[in-house]
């Protein structure tokens, strides 16, 4: 059995307390027979400032260029709001994005049952939802240049941003969404602004031409980008893969963050490419939220992102899509018991604490192990 080297970065806050869950979820894996494991752990984020001054260190970044996966915690807290911009939590976070050239970030929003109450839409159109955003992640108006504020001399300034985006980073996102939608849904929204932008008006383009020339077995249709923001509210479950870019993504994939109840629920995935010989891909798996220091230290923090966060690494980056179905399946059968930490209890007043969630994520995996 191939033995998959992990680095960990739990980070600061609720990181380290969310990642011990998963290193019990991975070491049992590895008792079991189901995946080999090899992990190293490092220091990212404020933690890592406050080792070696940086918000991570070239060793630590060594080790993420080397692993198979990196498991990412979370970043940030007040402790660190007066460091220098370039040495915040942050610039750990956007170094690894950037050094492993991330351009793929993979955002499932979905609604388990259990939780349906929990949206802020009604249960029927939120309920058993699934769908996955696929956002580029290196281009676009993020990163194009010019980039700056120029002063015009009138006592006026101009801010500029600038949206690019070249063929390549088109096709290689599109290619990412297609192939995921073959093993979902089948189809594929792409989502642009070609009415009034000309990056909009390539997008189309190029997507449609990738489309017919390599997957055209696949269902594709386009909505402008503000009408997908409201349909995503107004029924969600049309959807199964969304394609867009960086702006839009970021944006769209948060209003569907909101459609599945809490911000604890939710894992990601950033993917770079593919090499061409081997097939493998860089790779780095995080849950969606933050450090919450508002919580942190209180060992309330609920693990299930962070948990679904590794399952997509079995999935995506280990090819183990049998072990990532069990990991998803405890995660809903222990909802459906009506275990709740404190961010989904609702109206109860009764929830259970970080590692008690954690072990009964184990005891419902070892239940379908046997
Ligand atoms: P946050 O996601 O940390 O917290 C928002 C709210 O959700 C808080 O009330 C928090 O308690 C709650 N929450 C988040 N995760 C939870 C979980 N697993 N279980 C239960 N409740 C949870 O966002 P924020 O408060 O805006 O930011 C806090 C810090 O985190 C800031 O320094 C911010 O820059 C940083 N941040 C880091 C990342 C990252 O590392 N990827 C992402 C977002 C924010």
């Amino acid at each position: 059995m191939a033995t998959h080297k992990l680095l960990l970065l739990p980070g600061d806050g609720i990181g380290p307390e969310v990642m011990a869950e998963v290193v019990k979820v991975a070491d049992w894996m590895g008792q079991e027979g189901i995946a080999s494991f090899e992990s190293e752990t490092g220091l990212v984020g404020g933690a890592a400032y406050d080792a070696h001054g940086q918000a991570i260190s070239g060793s630590d970044m060594k080790l993420a260029m080397d692993c198979d996966a990196v498991i990412f915690g979370a970043v940030g807290g007040p402790k660190w709001d007066a460091v220098p911009y370039d040495m915040r939590p942050e610039a750990g976070l956007l170094r690894l994005r950037k050094d492993l050239a991330l351009f793929a970030n993979l955002r499932p929003a979905i609604c388990y049952p259990a939780l349906a109450d929990d949206s802020s839409l009604k249960r029927d159109i939120v309920e058993g939802l699934d769908i996955m955003i696929v956002r580029e992640l290196t281009g676009g108006v993020y990163f194009g240049e010019p980039k700056e504020i120029i002063d015009l001399g009138n006592g006026q300034k101009r801010g500029i941003d600038t949206q690019v985006y070249d063929t390549y980073e088109i096709e290689r996102i599109g290619r990412v969404a297609f192939e995921l939608a073959r093993k979902r849904g089948n189809k594929v929204t792409s989502s642009e602004k070609r009415n009034v932008m000309k990056s909009g008006v390539l997008w189309h383009e190029v997507i449609t031409a990738l489309h017919k020339r390599e997957f055209a077995d696949v269902k594709l249709d386009h909505m402008l980008a503000d009408a997908l923001g409201m349909q995503l509210v107004r029924w969600p479950k049309q959807f199964d893969v969304i394609v867009t870019d960086n702006l839009f993504g970021d944006m769209l994939s948060d209003v569907a963050s909101m459609l599945t109840g809490s911000l604890g629920m939710l894992p990601s995935a950033s993917l770079g490419e593919a090499d061409p010989i081997t097939g493998k891909r860089r790779a780095m798996y995080e849950p969606v939220h933050g450090s919450a220091p508002d919580i942190a230290g209180k060992g309330i923090a609920n693990p299930i992102a962070m948990i679904a966060s590794f399952g997509m690494a079995l999935r995506y980056s280990f090819n183990l899509g049998d072990a990532a179905d069990m990991v998803d399946k405890a995660i809903a059968n222990v909802l459906d018991s009506g275990l709740r930490t404190a961010d989904i209890k609702g109206a109860s007043t009764s929830f259970v604490s970080t590692v008690e969630m954690g072990d009964a994520i184990l005891a419902a995996l070892r239940a379908l192990k046997t």
